[in-house]
């Protein structure tokens, strides 16, 4: 089969065995993987991962049990130990011997096919096309700021940091009825963020100490530092994008202004599908480029501009 592998280097090689499933393991045959910022940091060197990279996809299920026989389905990407403290908590994300997707010690889906466990995945229902489905890891992981944060209507909200993520992010807090404001740089951002009636700004517009809830999907330095003029006194910083190194800040105005700083990684893939079922969420006009998994590396040179949204791969 092929596969994406990153190992200090990228290439596609075209001459790997089709991974043999283990006993609690299903073999998906991928339909559609999208790419993601962490892939890009992966393939920068970051982790020290080596192996087939790729954690954002919809499959279909040629072996595995006859209730998810020939389903089409998506894959929670955190593959849980099952019997630690976290696991016994109901928190597997945070499985303490967990391997993750094409990101920690298990095989990714930019590949013909990937082996992962069956309790992992989640059919998807018919009216959510592969295009829409990719977007269940990352939709799922926007819907995690409100299972950490609470959101009130009463609100304002605002997200730092309009990339794939940011774009998702947005439009979840949207929905929770709060004012949510989000700053961009780019027109094609802004453009799509009116559409859906998010208003676009520039941190100038906006009043220092004037927002309950930040929400930094930049990753950077930067953005943690607009995030602290921003968010008012006793209110809350949610960082939703792992950063490049160690970035500096002014922790003072943190302990000063009695600031809550939340991380938030991955979420709950049920409700992701729920609201792509109810069309509650416009993924679809984040798609930027499609390109035939032969041409993966084109992709991923497409992917790392700056200014990109979502790049498939289509197998
Ligand atoms: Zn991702
Ligand atoms: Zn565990």
């Amino acid at each position: 089969m092929r596969a994406l592998i990153y190992d200090g280097q990228l290439r596609l090689d075209e001459s790997l065995p089709v991974p043999q499933p283990q006993s609690d393991q299903t073999l998906l045959k991928i339909r559609r993987a999208g790419i993601c910022n962490t892939d890009l940091e992966l393939i920068a060197g970051m982790y020290g991962f080596s192996g087939i990279l790729g954690h954002e996809f919809v499959a279909e299920v040629t072996q595995g049990p006859a209730d998810l026989l020939g389903k089409r389905v998506v894959g929670e990407i955190n593959v849980a130990c099952t019997r630690c403290d976290f696991c016994e908590k109901g928190i597997p994300s945070q499985c303490r011997h967990r391997t993750t997707v094409g990101i920690i010690q298990h095989p990714g889906a930019f590949a013909d096919y990937l082996a992962l466990a069956a309790r992992n995945l989640y059919i998807v229902p018919d009216e959510v096309s592969d295009d829409k489905a990719v977007f269940v890891e990352p939709l799922a992981a926007a819907l995690q700021i409100i299972e950490a944060v609470h959101i009130s209507p009463r609100h304002r909200v605002v997200v730092i940091g309009l990339g794939k993520l940011g774009m998702l992010a947005a439009q979840v807090l949207k929905l929770t009825g709060a004012d949510v404001l989000a700053v961009v740089r780019r027109q094609k951002q802004a453009v799509l963020l009116e559409s859906w009636g998010i208003q676009p700004v520039a941190v100038s517009d906006l009043e220092a100490q004037s927002a309950q809830i930040v929400v930094d999907c930049t990753g950077e330095a930067s953005g943690f530092a607009d995030a602290l003029q921003l968010v008012e006194p006793r209110g809350t910083i949610v960082l939703k994008s792992t950063y490049h190194g160690l970035p500096q800040a002014n922790l003072t105005a943190a302990v000063v202004n009695e600031i809550r700083v939340v991380g938030s990684r991955c979420g709950p893939f049920d409700a992701a599908l729920r609201l792509l079922k109810a069309e509650l969420v416009d993924v679809e006009s984040l798609i930027e480029a499609r390109y035939p998994f032969a041409n993966a590396l084109d992709a991923v040179q497409h992917a790392s501009q700056s200014s990109a949204l979502k790049v498939l791969l289509d197998f």
